[in-house]
């Protein structure tokens, strides 16, 4: 049932527990050491003055007058009363007649026997005295006679008593106390956790611009607080960059949409009039279509990456086939440029075959892009002692030194008028530059405007294994 408790009730529970469990402990002990005070000396006193009395009785050898009261006093401790009573109950002798009557005590004498009394020992209690006494049988010339030792553990019984019950309504108090302290603590613990509670509630979707107050006070509430704070931040980037990313994406879609949708509305309204603004249109109907298709592919590209759920196929391979490949492949589907291959060394290198053939496409698809026709598109794989530098160069319209920070970032095209004609989803180098990075590979672009760009790939070649 506890398990179900709210915290603030289990803090409280447990605090004012702790502190009234020390408050009995610490109380116990007091009293069984205030008992046990009263009633060792007590004890310990009668037993003395039994061990004394018995050679005393023994050495002074006389007849049964020797039990004058006065003589017996002497191997007495202080205290201690001792009374001698003969076979017949006649009273023989009595070290302070004063003292409590034994008829007094016989009457008085408790049932049970208090949890400090030595075994041996009577206790009486009388009005607002405690009394001990034992017995001891002593043989003086054939004769028995019975000794009876007094002595009073404690004449403050009633005040005892009236300090008992003053504890216990102490010990009330103390538990009201405990609770209320405990409940006060658990909730000035429990407060920055409820406000994160109440802010975590408050976050709505896009809403998400409170943060808690972190105190100065350096402590495992702040240390959680900061935390957070910090997951808040993060999910606040990531739907932030969602956000853009959607934006962007859907920015980038209108264009070839609207293309799309005037081509279609020109079909309609002049059909098969004029054959060559017919085909014009369906051209740009058509290769719309594939740039959708190529954004779309590239989102899902990212969108992958960034769900960490998009593998690589690693293994060991020749660079120098890829590239020779890809150009071959570059030659045939951009007619109007010149390519070359300038050098192309034999190296080993470790990892996806597919994807690296994807940015090395990537790169030259841009210099075919952004370099106009008749333009030199020029390749050069050069193995430095197991260090390759693979360059991709054109001699085209080249990027602005403001621009080349940001040309890797999603999204991001150089706004020009000249290349708004040039199809592009500004996303070809963020999975290029994806790539490279998931491969150890650095990139280095160096470019000046209206003389072209050149991408640098520097990438470790791996040492060749036989199995
Ligand atoms: P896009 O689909 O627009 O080509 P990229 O991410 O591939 O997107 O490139 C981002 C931008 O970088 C391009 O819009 C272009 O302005 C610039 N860029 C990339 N490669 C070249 C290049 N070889 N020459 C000139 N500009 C380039």
């Amino acid at each position: 049932m506890i398990r179900n408790f709210e915290i603030s009730t289990k803090i409280t529970l447990t605090y004012a527990g702790c502190f009234i469990f020390l408050l009995l402990f610490i109380e116990l002990i007091m009293y069984a050491g205030f008992w046990l005070a009263l009633y060792r000396p007590a004890g310990k006193t009668i037993d003395f003055s039994m061990e004394q009395v018995k050679p005393w009785l023994d050495n002074i050898a006389q007849d049964v007058s020797a039990f004058d009261s006065n003589t017996f006093r002497q191997p007495l401790v202080t205290g201690v009363v001792v009374r001698v009573f003969d076979d017949n109950g006649i009273l023989m002798a009595d070290t302070d007649p004063n003292y409590l009557a034994n008829e007094i005590f016989e009457d008085s004498k408790l049932d049970y026997q208090p949890f400090f009394a030595d075994e041996d020992k009577e206790v009486a209690l009388i009005v607002n005295a405690l009394v001990y006494r034992a017995k001891m049988d002593y043989f003086f010339h054939g004769e028995h006679f019975t000794l009876y030792f007094y002595r009073t553990i404690t004449s403050e019984v009633i005040l005892l008593d009236k300090l008992k019950y003053l504890l216990m309504i102490l010990d009330l108090f103390g538990i009201i106390f405990a609770v209320a302290v405990g409940h006060f603590m658990s909730r000035k613990v429990l407060k920055p956790i409820k406000i994160m509670t109440e802010h975590a509630q408050n976050i709505a979707y896009g809403k998400m611009d409170g943060r808690i107050e972190i105190n100065p006070t350096d402590d495992e509430l702040t240390e959680l607080a900061k935390t957070f704070n910090n997951m808040l931040d993060r999910i606040q980037g990531g739907i932030n960059q969602q956000q853009e990313f959607v934006i962007a994406a859907s920015h980038e879609l209108i264009n070839p949409a609207t293309a799309i949708s005037t081509g279609i509305d020109f079909l309609k309204h002049y059909g098969f009039e004029d054959k060559e603004s017919f085909n014009e249109n369906v051209d740009i109907i058509f290769s719309e279509i594939q740039n959708i298709g190529d954004i779309l592919q590239n989102m899902l590209f990212l969108f992958r990456t960034d769900q960490n759920c998009l593998l690589l196929d690693k293994e060991n391979f020749d660079l120098s086939y890829v590239v020779e490949d890809v150009m071959k492949k570059m030659k045939r589907d951009a007619k109007a440029h010149n390519f070359e291959l300038v050098k192309n060394d034999f190296v080993n290198i470790y990892g996806d075959k597919k994807r690296i053939r994807q940015m090395l496409r990537i790169f030259l698809d841009n210099a075919v892009k952004y370099t106009p026709d008749g333009g030199r598109i020029t390749v050069t794989s050069k193995n430095n002692n197991g260090t390759v530098q693979l360059s991709i160069a054109d001699n085209g319209i080249g990027i602005a030194p403001e621009n080349i920070n940001r040309i890797f970032d999603r999204f991001f095209r150089v706004k020009d008028k000249a290349l708004e004609k040039i199809y592009g989803g500004g996303l070809g180098l963020s999975i290029a530059k994806w790539i490279a990075d998931n491969h150890g590979i650095k990139i280095d672009v160096e470019s000046a405007l209206g003389e072209g760009t050149t991408f640098t790939l520097t990438i470790a070649e791996a040492p060749i294994s036989f199995d």
